[in-house]
């Protein structure tokens, strides 16, 4: 099970990361009788398929504050740090990271264990090579199709970069029930099934940003309007500015 997207920082490399609040309860089930408040529990982190110690705290505070800990020294750090040495490099050079560039982990629960699936530079660069020539929609088809053909080598060849990136989009478009946040239609539901499609605000092609918040789940017709003329869209309003003054709002939104 897909949890959530975590971009690498200091924190993560040097010191542990925090449990975003609404997979706390997803993460508590894995350890019997919860995390009572205030307590510590010792843990196990899959890491590129292998096992480190870990401990993971539920803080005595108002606020749900829950963290998975690992010092600088453990093994899981220098793992991370091996694995992340670009963004170690760039964070002890004091360089802000450009964003084609951040690295991040897809974490999930598999085997009533956490894993950290790792997408490294390389990955990206790698995976991007495949998409050098293709245009926008074609790089936001490509990613939302799911390979089930695929043989196995290339599969895991290329499945880390695509897998966690599949995953952000899929569970937005769970969030939404598939619905279009513009017009609140699910298209396809008379023939049996549910069809919606991620729109990328700032365009992946260009960013490479595939977290929700650079992401809408739009029905396929809004989606071919939106690169057919390419409104600008005002994050503080949620809305899309057509170039001839047509407004369109977010009608549902959960995460933007
Ligand atoms: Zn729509
Ligand atoms: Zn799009």
């Amino acid at each position: 099970m897909f949890l959530f997207k975590k971009n690498v920082d200091k924190s993560m490399l040097y010191v542990g990361i925090a449990i975003p609040k609404h997979i706390q309860s997803s993460i508590e089930m894995l350890y019997c009788g919860g995390i009572p408040k205030g307590e510590t529990k010792d843990i196990q982190l899959v890491v590129d398929g292998l096992t480190y110690d870990a401990i993971i705290t539920k803080y005595n505070t108002s606020v749900e504050m829950m963290q998975i800990h690992y010092g600088a020294k453990s093994a899981v750090a220098v793992k991370l740090r091996c694995i992340f040495k670009y963004t170690d490099q760039q964070i002890s050079m004091n360089h802000l990271i450009a964003e084609e560039k951040r690295e991040y982990a897809g974490i999930y629960i598999e085997n009533s264990q956490l894993h950290f699936e790792c997408v490294a530079l390389d990955d990206i660069e790698n995976e991007c090579e495949h998409t050098l020539t293709m245009d926008e929609q074609a790089i936001e088809n490509y990613y939302e199709m799911k390979d089930t053909t695929a043989h196995y080598e290339f599969k895991e060849k290329v499945s880390k970069f695509r897998k966690v990136n599949q995953d952000i989009i899929e569970n937005l478009k769970q969030l939404y029930d598939c619905r279009c946040q513009i017009c609140g239609e699910i298209v396809g539901l008379e023939c049996g099934t549910k069809v919606s499609q991620a729109h990328h605000i700032k365009y992946f092609s260009k960013s490479l940003n595939n977290d929700s918040d650079n992401i809408v789940i739009l029905c396929p017709n809004h989606h071919a309007l939106i690169h057919n003329q390419n409104p600008i869209f005002d994050r503080q309003q949620k809305k899309f500015i057509f170039p001839n003054g047509y407004v369109a709002e977010l009608k549902l939104n959960k995460h933007l």
